[in-house]
């Protein structure tokens, strides 16, 4: 489910012409980054989503680009999917097989000593 959303994520950001140019991986780290600091600023800003998304997800295209541009972009909630986006396509540009090293990390650390032996 992952890797076929990770291509799914791909594919588009290619089509998109995200891709038109040699990507430099430092970049796309940092615009991974630049999410994270949006999350941050929608939380300190208050701006959550409801939280049920479910009724925009039902309308027409027309109507529901103007529902997600009032209820959901630039919320906390739509800059924790920008992040996960940015993090998937990344995956799928450098054909990571992210499940597998997902559920490998998980496996590793359920090994390991609580908060893995540090202090926070
Ligand atoms: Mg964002």
């Amino acid at each position: 489910m992952i890797n076929k959303l990770s291509s799914e994520i791909h594919r588009n950001a290619v089509e998109k012409g995200f891709y038109a140019e040699q990507r430099n991986l430092g970049e796309m780290l940092c615009l991974i980054h630049s999410e994270v600091s949006e999350a941050l600023e929608a939380d300190r800003n208050d701006r959550y989503a409801p939280s049920d998304v479910g009724p925009i997800l039902e309308l027409d295209d027309a109507h529901f680009k103007t529902a997600f541009e009032d209820n959901v972009k630039n919320t906390f909630e739509d800059e924790l999917a920008d992040i996960l986006i940015r993090v998937m396509d990344l995956a799928g540009y450098k054909q990571v097989d992210l499940e597998k090293h997902i559920v490998a990390k998980m496996r590793y650390n359920a090994q390991r000593i609580a908060k893995h032996g540090k202090k926070y």
